[in-house]
């Protein structure tokens, strides 16, 4: 048992330890039940006398937070307030170089609370269904997994981009989406997240310019901003990025990378058109810039023509291309990758390495014994025509329940249905009453590099919910709209 001690000090020693265990009892570090070392082997341990470990005891005996049981030894008991960490001692000041990280506001981004509790907040956010999650299927592969490779996959695993054979089932995935792939391409990370860190992070330096789509991928957003990075935006319509645009921003803002979502984009649900997909990629050539395609849901597709991945037109490592299993899967699974050729990859795979030397080796075996023998086909076929009936609900009751001003771009695919707001209600201002009325959603403002142009969207996930529950949750927004003062004669 480890208790730092000071032997200097004029707090006794006895009380000095005393004061630890207690700390650690109270705050249930130590839990009710724990056996305690005996008072021989604690001495020894500190280098103390065995009375000295014996006074300590006795102080906690006396005050109920410990007991000794005759010939069983001395043991932690309950508390009533055991899980309570003890509340900081206010009166000393935090460390000078802590009071640079002191924040007036709270964080920008947060799951925002609901302030009524006797409704059950209906979610329009978050990634999937975790009604959806293969959870019996993926046991099976993990059992399976341990079975076949026993401590093998305890292991850190290859260093060198993966587990090889996730790597070429990738690759094949990857094939069937029209991307020719080879494994040693591809580096599988924790999450997508980290793909878009890690290029960024190999690309850029602080005050760097990134371009980015506006409206864009919150976290990405946030990412680049914390990376010290200048966001600039290029507007979207119902083809996805104004690419017509682009060209101008290239030649006065001199980006370094430009950040899209060509599929299902989060938040607006667009696709970017097939001639903007090789616009796109012929000024990145005339300018050379390099472009990160970030295809988080791309499978997710329920009707419409699949349009060419943007990675699968490219022929000269133009392009650096990343997927994840979070939405097509479970988002716990933190697996993910990217797809880079050329010089960079190497540079990629190092930098990822020393940053988090590995993602589980027992995951990405997992997950491999999962796709591989085929039930992740099947699974993606059950999520499209659970998805795309949640869609349909959603678009329905958006026209049932929601004032005629309000707009949308019925999405093909993905998760999102991007809704633009009549003027006058800031949607930062509505989620508050939609909290109220216990429906969340995500405010505009989270995904635009000024947030002030995103107040008159919001953006709902229709996958995270079963239809009534969509019915019901839209009905509150309405409500919520109506008491914001959406006054309209179409109700
Ligand atoms: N890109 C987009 C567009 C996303 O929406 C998300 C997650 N919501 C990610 C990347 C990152 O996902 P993950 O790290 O779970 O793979």
């Amino acid at each position: 048992m480890r208790i730092p001690l000071d032997r200097q000090s004029e707090i006794p020693v006895y009380e000095q330890i005393e004061k630890t265990l207690r700390k650690n009892i109270l705050s249930g570090n130590l839990a009710p039940e724990t056996r305690l070392p005996g008072t021989r082997t604690l001495a020894e341990e500190l280098g103390v006398s065995r009375i000295t470990v014996k006074n300590a005891y006795a102080w906690l005996e006396s005050d109920g937070l410990i007991a000794t049981r005759a010939g069983s030894g001395t043991y932690v008991l309950a508390q009533e307030e055991i899980g309570a960490v003890p509340k900081l001692d206010k009166t000393i000041p935090w460390p000078l170089w802590q009071q640079q990280f002191y924040r007036e506001e709270p964080p920008p981004v947060g799951p925002a609370r609901p302030q009524r509790d006797r409704l059950q907040l209906i979610q329009f956010t978050g990634v999937g269904d975790p009604d959806q999650f293969p959870l019996r299927d993926f046991t099976k592969s993990l059992l399976a997994v341990l079975r076949r490779d026993g401590v093998a996959a305890l292991e850190y695993g290859d260093f060198n981009g993966g587990h090889l054979p996730l790597r070429r089932t990738i690759a094949h995935i990857l094939a069937s989406q029209g991307i020719q792939a080879r494994p040693e391409n591809i580096l599988v990370t924790s999450g997508s997240q980290q793909a878009l860190s890690l290029i960024c992070q190999v690309l850029l330096k602080a005050g760097d310019v990134i371009l980015v789509e506006k409206p864009t991928y919150n976290f990405a957003l946030e990412l680049f901003r914390d990376l010290g990075y200048i966001v600039e935006g290029i507007p979207i319509d119902g083809n996805g990025m104004r690419v017509e645009d682009l060209e101008l921003l290239l030649q006065q803002a001199h980006p370094k990378l430009i950040y899209t979502i060509p599929n299902f984009q989060n938040p607006s649900g667009v696709c970017m058109s097939s001639p903007r997909r090789r616009q796109l990629l012929a000024l990145s050539d005339r300018y050379n810039i390099p472009i990160l395609e970030d295809d988080f849901a791309g499978d997710l597709r329920y009707d419409g023509r699949t349009q060419p991945a943007i990675k699968g037109l490219d022929n000269g490592g133009r392009v650096i291309y990343t997927g994840t299993f979070s939405k097509m899967l479970m988002p716990g699974l933190r697996m993910g990758f990217l797809l880079a050729d050329g010089p960079i990859f190497a540079r990629l795979v190092e930098h990822k390495r020393v940053h988090d030397l590995a993602t589980s080796s027992l995951l990405q075996r997992t997950l491999d014994e999962y796709v591989t023998v085929g039930r992740y086909q099947a699974h993606l076929r059950r999520s499209c025509r659970v998805y795309s009936k949640r869609r349909e609900a959603m678009l329905a009751a958006i026209g049932r329940h929601l004032p005629k001003e309000v707009t949308v771009d019925p999405p093909q695919g993905g998760l999102f249905i991007w809704l633009r707001l009549p003027e006058g209600i800031p949607s930062p201002e509505l989620l508050e009453a939609a909290l109220e009325e216990g429906v969340e959603f995500a405010p505009g403002t989270r995904f635009f590099p000024d947030p002030a142009e995103g107040e008159r969207y919001l953006r709902l996930n229709f996958a995270t919910q079963p239809p009534e529950n969509i019915e019901a949750g839209i009905r509150r927004l309405g409500k919520a709209m109506k008491y914001k003062g959406v006054s309209s004669d179409h109700w």
